[in-house]
């Protein structure tokens, strides 16, 4: 709302106008999903989303599937694209890895590198939110790819 009433009151060109209800929406966009993190309680979700893609009781655009893992479409893509690696077997974040998940990490990174490379072959990135302040929302672990597109650095 801030930025609309600076941006309509100060003196920009017809094309900036027309963008501004695509910057308002990236903006809202982008604090949604950090209120969604800053929201989202570790201890309260037992289960998530992804249990439900997983049990195919939600509909998601699945690209991969085996036993240990799967791999779908976000249903709100950052770059032309997005999508996400999941073990099957959940846990919760980053923070909750261990010696014993080694072989599903190897599992999850070697997925995530072929549909990569297949889908991205100029590059790519992979991410993994972890906590509030990583802006994670979703409290089942999953590895983001990113691509399509010149990516820049630093994230926000
Ligand atoms: P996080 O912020 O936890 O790292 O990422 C969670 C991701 O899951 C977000 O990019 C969000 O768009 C995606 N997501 C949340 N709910 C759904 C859903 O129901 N379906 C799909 N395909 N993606 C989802």
């Amino acid at each position: 709302m801030i930025l609309r009433k600076i941006l309509m009151s100060s003196n920009i060109c017809g094309n900036t106008k027309q963008l501004l209800p695509i910057m308002c929406n990236f903006v809202r966009y982008k604090s949604s999903e950090v209120e969604k993190s800053q929201r989202t309680s570790y201890a309260k979700q037992q289960t998530t989303i992804f249990d439900k893609i997983i049990a195919k009781e939600i509909p998601s655009d699945i690209i991969y599937e085996d036993d240990k893992c799967l791999a779908f479409n976000d249903v709100n893509p950052q770059a032309p694209v997005h999508f996400l690696v999941i073990p099957k077997r959940r846990i919760p974040m980053l923070d909750d890895i261990s010696d014993n998940d080694r072989d599903i990490l190897g599992e999850l990174i070697i997925r995530a590198q072929q549909l990569a490379k297949e889908r991205l072959p100029n590059g790519y990135r992979l991410v993994i939110n972890n906590g509030k302040q990583g802006c994670q929302s979703v409290y089942h672990l999953h590895i983001h790819i990113l691509g399509g597109r010149q990516l820049t650095w630093p994230p926000g």
